[in-house]
Order: structure tokens, then C-alpha cells, then sequence
């Protein structure tokens, strides 16, 4: 059972922004079970029934996007700067779809894209631990040693970052780069760029391969498809 903050479930639901929800109920025009509520923190579950100027909210059909996010683009839904988001890459999807968790701005590959808020939660709870991998384009090459302690955690700002495995795919001894693989259950902030910081490694690239079972096989950079009815049912 999840809640969620009465303006997030308004505007998930495709009636309005999030920042329009909230002018809604501060204007009084939102009712949970019967209730006018103004208070902007109030927490709903999908128990909860919600009306916005006395008509139900209605579930837009649950829809699920893979999409293979290029560099230099936001994983949000609008930028104060007007940068690139990644919702500008769908402009043919009618949906109002969130990403699942982020990419880093100069971070490529595999993003979710839904507007089913009961599934991101899930997939981003920590219990869920699903597999990211990720492969860095590293300055420099990382010894056995060095990429064991990623195993074990690193400490970076006061916090623990572990990872599930790290290993070299390729060295260039000539350029002094290396290319590794590192896979990840957590989803820290800057997870795997900390991880080689705080190691004395400096990544040049940063790309998200594989999420789960769900890999970028048959897109190119800046496209998406539709998750097959079959995926999605193996990711809950
Ligand atoms: N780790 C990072 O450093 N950046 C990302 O975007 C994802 C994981």
C-alpha cells in the first residue's frame, strides 16, 4: 500500500501539473472521500477517492516506455534552464509518463518511462534490487584490488557505495582508459561516478546498459518502444 502526496496523484492522473494540482487544492477544489482538503502534504493511497471540482479522478491506462536516453539530456519532465528533457524525445506519447529514478545529464542509456506511479515505486525501492549495469569509459586503469574494494563499498560524502561487481572489459595501455562494467542493486545519487571519484578514477562516459532483463537491443541513441504487455509483468 503506497501513498503518495495528494498534488502527485493529481497530476499522475493526467488531470493537471503537479504545480497546478497544487493550485487546485489550495483553491479548495479537491475533495478526498468527500472531504475538501487545502493541505498541500496530504498523503493518499489508492483508497483514497480523489475529485477534483466534484469529478473522480479517472486512471489514464497504465503505459510503459523504454527509452534510450542520449547525453545532455534531463531526466525530467521540465527544466527551469530549458534544457533538453527526456519527455521532449516523446512527443507522440499523449501520456503524462514520469522517468523511473534518473540518468545523470551527461549519463546515456536504458530509462523507464511510465505514468504508473504504483510501479516506479516499486521499482525504486531499495528492496526491489533490481540490476543496473552500467560500463564507464575510465581515465586511467583500475587495478583487481581497487575494483574489489567497489564490491565491499566505497565511502563518499559520509555514505556507503557499494556495488555488485566491477571488472575491466578492455584496457587501452597506449591512451592510459580502460572500459568497465559496474553493477549496481542501489541507485545513489552519482552512484557510479562517486564509486570511481572516491577510488582516484575520473569517468569520461558513463553509459546505463541493462536494467534488470530489460536491455537497449534494437534502439539507437534518442529512440524508445513500448514494453511488451509480457514485460511489464515480469517487472512487478
Ligand atoms: N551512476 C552515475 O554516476 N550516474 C548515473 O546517471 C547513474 C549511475
Amino acid at each position: 500500500q503506497f501513498e503518495e502526496r495528494l498534488q502527485k496523484v493529481i497530476a499522475h492522473s493526467g488531470v493537471a501539473s503537479r504545480r497546478k494540482a497544487e493550485t487546485m487544492i489550495t483553491e479548495g477544489r479537491v475533495k478526498v472521500n468527500g472531504k475538501v482538503v487545502t493541505e498541500l502534504g496530504t498523503k493518499v493511497t489508492n483508497q483514497d477517492k480523489v475529485q477534483v471540482d466534484e469529478v473522480p479522478l479517472t486512471k489514464e491506462e497504465p503505459v510503459h516506455y523504454l527509452l534510450y536516453k542520449p547525453r545532455g539530456v534531463i531526466s525530467s519532465v521540465s527544466d527551469d534552464k530549458n534544457r533538453t528533457v527526456v519527455t521532449d524525445l516523446i512527443p507522440a506519447i499523449q501520456e503524462r509518463v514520469y522517468p523511473v529514478g534518473r540518468l545523470d545529464y551527461d549519463t546515456s542509456g536504458l530509462l523507464l518511462l511510465t505514468n504508473d506511479g504504483e510501479l516506479t515505486q516499486l521499482l525504486m525501492h531499495p528492496s526491489y534490487e533490481i540490476e543496473k549495469v552500467y560500463v564507464a569509459k575510465v581515465k586511467g586503469i583500475p587495478t583487481k584490488t581497487e575494483l574489489n574494494r567497489f564490491t565491499r563499498g566505497v565511502k563518499s560524502d559520509g555514505e556507503k557505495l557499494q556495488a555488485i561487481s566491477a571488472r575491466i572489459i578492455s584496457a587501452d595501455h597506449e591512451k592510459g582508459t580502460s572500459i568497465v562494467e559496474v553493477i549496481l542493486h542501489e541507485g545513489k545519487n552519482r552512484q557510479v561516478r562517486r564509486m570511481f571519484e572516491a577510488t582516484g578514477y575520473d569517468v569520461q562516459k558513463l553509459k546505463r546498459e541493462r536494467y534488470g532483463f530489460l536491455d537497449l537491443k534494437g534502439l539507437k541513441s534518442g529512440a524508445y518502444r513500448e514494453l511488451t504487455p509480457h514485460e511489464v509483468k515480469q517487472l512487478r
